[in-house]
């Protein structure tokens, strides 16, 4: 393909590409988002593999088809709540792709014209990617529950993420000074340096706070591409780069802003992550009520207004389609039904609302955290399926819990609260929830799908008599 075309083409693509997170912005229009962002892609890998210059489709074509396919079988067959840990793992795909393709570019002697501005792009793209490369593996095992959610908090690891930037600034100077590809060595410990540096900034991070991390990751990871693309000289990846690093770092933003967190506070990995009073270790104490399905349903015959706040849990459970259902059955009768929604609720940037959408819930009864807060002391009934974290009163009165400060939503100032889960078990952070202990909440204990299709049966019941 010749270059007009090729720059046409890459044109093209990233115009589709803009549009693409204009889409993703709205659940009305993601779809198409979604759309233009899968074309936006094919464009620009086919222009590029027929572009002229580009040759070896002996390996090319092979290695695209396999990709492809493993891509694919890999996306068919994700569950909803394996999702975050996918998304980590293909941001450690990012990181590689940049280290190998770095190392490629120094060490071919067509690309690599001596210049300081070439040697200072190799640098950067292979620190960025090593660095999202092991942050994100480890974000992956983190999510995964293979390594542990607590922060790892070292002694003095401030200075120790400072000596690895130092020590690899001096590698690069060494690097960067060498003739032709002779500073190999210094760029390899400079890489090792970066993997360690995104280890121990990703094992820092808190449980609640992985939410963030994942988003930075996924900017870093667009840095990665674009540093990739100045390297290579190839304008679409800069630009594409330069739109996942910017939206990455936005959302990090927005979610951090929700949790009342300082971005910096993540980026730097778990600066003032430490709870700012010893942890007391004392449980919550009285007693837990729970209550069944039946007596749920008696609950709601009489309630005016319903507020169900979904977490975690409702995804394991599947349990999207039967709370769809008892919501129809509800506005059927007349009660007011509305849906709040935790910013972190889950284990993805909107995964609740995903899993309402699939399910046909009406958006316009789904409500963000703050439009539904100053709403629950005026609410009959709270149905919690599946939540905790975002629901623990402890957020905003223990100052030794490691989720002190997210602001939460109040459940408990609902006239009643009804919590569904399986167990009197932890949630994602590990934080004990004194809410089961108010006196106006009650555990409905089981699986939040099982629960719910015997609660929607029990008020069918009660509406036939
Ligand atoms: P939590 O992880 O706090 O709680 C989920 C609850 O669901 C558990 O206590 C569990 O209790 C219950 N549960 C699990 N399976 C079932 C089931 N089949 N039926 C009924 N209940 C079930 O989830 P939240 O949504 O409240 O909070 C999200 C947490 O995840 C926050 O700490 C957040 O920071 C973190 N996180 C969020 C990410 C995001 O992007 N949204 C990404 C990474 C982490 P039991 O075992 O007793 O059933």
């Amino acid at each position: 393909m010749e270059q007009a075309l090729l720059s046409l083409a890459y044109l093209s693509s990233s115009i589709l590409f803009i549009m693409s997170l204009r889409g993703l912005s709205s659940q009305e229009t993601s779809r198409r988002g979604n759309t233009y962002g899968i074309v936006g892609m094919i464009v620009a890998v086919a222009a590029l593999a027929t572009s002229t210059g580009v040759g070896g489709y002996a390996v090319l074509l092979p290695a695209l088809s396999v990709g492809g396919f493993i891509g694919y079988a890999m996306a068919s067959r994700v569950a909803m709540t394996a999702m975050p840990e996918m998304v980590a793992l293909l941001h450690s795909f990012v990181g590689a792709a940049a280290v190998l393709v770095g190392y490629a570019s120094y060490l071919d002697s067509e690309m690599h014209d001596g210049g300081v501005v070439f040697l200072v792009e190799v640098f950067i793209d292979v620190f960025i990617g090593a660095l999202t490369f092991t942050g994100s593996v480890v974000a992956f095992l983190k999510l995964r529950g293979q390594v542990s959610g607590r922060p790892l908090l070292l002694p003095g690891r401030h200075a120790f993420n400072l000596a690895l930037v130092g020590g690899a600034v001096a590698m690069g100077v060494i690097y960067a000074s060498a003739p032709g590809s002779e500073g190999l060595v210094e760029l390899a410990i400079m890489t090792g340096l970066a993997g360690v540096l995104g280890w121990h900034l990703v094992m820092a991070i808190g449980g609640a706070d992985m939410p963030v991390v994942v988003s930075m990751l996924n900017s870093y990871s667009g840095w990665t591409a674009s540093a990739a693309g100045f390297m290579l000289g190839n304008d679409l990846l800069i630009i594409t780069g330069a739109l996942v690093g910017s939206s990455g770092a936005i959302l990090s933003y927005i979610m951090c802003k929700a949790m009342n967190r300082s971005i910096w506070s993540v980026i730097f990995g778990g600066f003032g992550a430490a709870p700012k009073k010893a942890a007391t270790g004392v449980a919550p104490e009285g007693e837990v009520a729970e209550i069944e399905a039946s007596e749920t349903a008696a609950l709601l015959e009489h309630a005016k207004s319903v507020v169900i706040v979904p977490g975690y849990g409702m995804a394991v459970a599947r349990a999207q389609h039967a709370v769809h259902d008892l919501t129809t059955l509800l506005r059927d009768r007349g009660t007011k039904v509305r849906f709040g929604i935790h910013p972190v609720a889950g284990r993805l940037p909107g995964h609740m609302n995903v899993l309402l959408a699939e399910a046909d819930v009406p958006y316009d009864i789904v409500l963000e955290m703050d439009e539904i807060n100053d709403d629950l002391p005026t609410t009959d009934v709270v149905l919690v399926i599946g939540a905790n974290d975002i629901v623990n009163p402890g957020a905003l009165t223990d100052e030794s819990s490691p989720i002190y400060g997210m602001p939460v939503l109040e459940v408990w100032k609902a006239a009643r609260v009804i919590v569904f889960k399986r167990s009197r078990g932890t949630g994602y952070a590990g934080v004990d929830n004194p809410l089961f202990y108010y006196a106006n909440a009650a555990l409905l204990l089981g699986d939040a799908r099982a629960s719910m299709d015997k609660l929607v049966a029990a008020l069918k019941g009660q509406v036939v008599t």
